[in-house]
């Protein structure tokens, strides 16, 4: 469905569809990161391990000025990473706050269903934007019939592209050690986030422990 948030054509709004954010993970990408997630995808990857983030309904909505300045105001972060739903769906907005982040020496590494191959040969601007303020893009759809434990990838067809040289090609390479990282982050309010890419029986595992069963 194409709305407000979909739309190229209203993308001059600026605002941002949220599904979420941490200002901290450890599990996003190289350091310590803020992550952004964003609402909505169109590709519909079969196996997908956030069905959650497809529509395109309004969810938690920003503007992108207001998420780069609590992202500045963050304390002791490398960077920031978009993911989602599907990033691109929303790069005008994403775009605004890459530009504003990476000038004070913050990385930024999207994630996108779409391939480089066809990020690259899009004609609209704004993809062009956000792929020229991103160092490290992972990009493809997930394959649930190459699943692997690459700490980056759900998939093994996903690429890892750096687009700039600011991102060190050694904190890219997979380690035993970076194997199956996973991230739960529990806020004021109790809401709990599961990052990374926890195998379903762990995340049922951890839920029914808050249950206290
Ligand atoms: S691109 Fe990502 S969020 Fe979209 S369906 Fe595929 S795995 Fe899920």
């Amino acid at each position: 469905m194409v709305n407000e948030y979909n739309d190229p054509g209203c993308r001059r709004r600026r605002r941002l569809n949220l599904s979420g954010y941490l200002l901290h993970s450890t599990v996003n990408g190289p350091g310590t990161r803020a992550v952004v997630w964003v609402q909505g995808c169109p590709l519909r990857c079969k196996g997908c391990f956030n069905p959650a983030s497809w529509p395109f309904s309004p969810a938690q909505i920003i503007p992108a000025e207001e998420l780069a300045s609590r992202i500045l105001a963050a304390d002791d972060i490398d960077g920031i990473t978009f993911s989602g739903g599907e990033p691109f769906a929303q790069a005008g907005p994403l775009a605004d706050v890459a530009e504003r982040v990476i000038g004070t020496g913050l990385t930024v590494v999207t994630y996108s269903g779409y391939t480089f191959e066809q990020l690259a040969s899009c004609r609209d601007p704004e993809y062009g934007r956000l792929l020229a303020a991103t160092d490290l893009l992972i990009a493809g759809p997930y394959r649930d019939d190459l699943t692997c434990s690459d700490r980056y990838r759900g998939s093994r067809n996903q690429q890892l592209i750096p687009l700039s040289g600011r991102i060190a090609p050694e904190l890219l390479l997979p380690s035993q050690a970076q194997e199956h990282a996973v991230e739960f982050s529990i806020a004021p309010d109790g809401t709990i986030t599961t990052t990374g890419f926890p195998p379903d029986s762990m995340v049922m595992q951890v839920a029914a422990r808050c249950r206290g069963e």
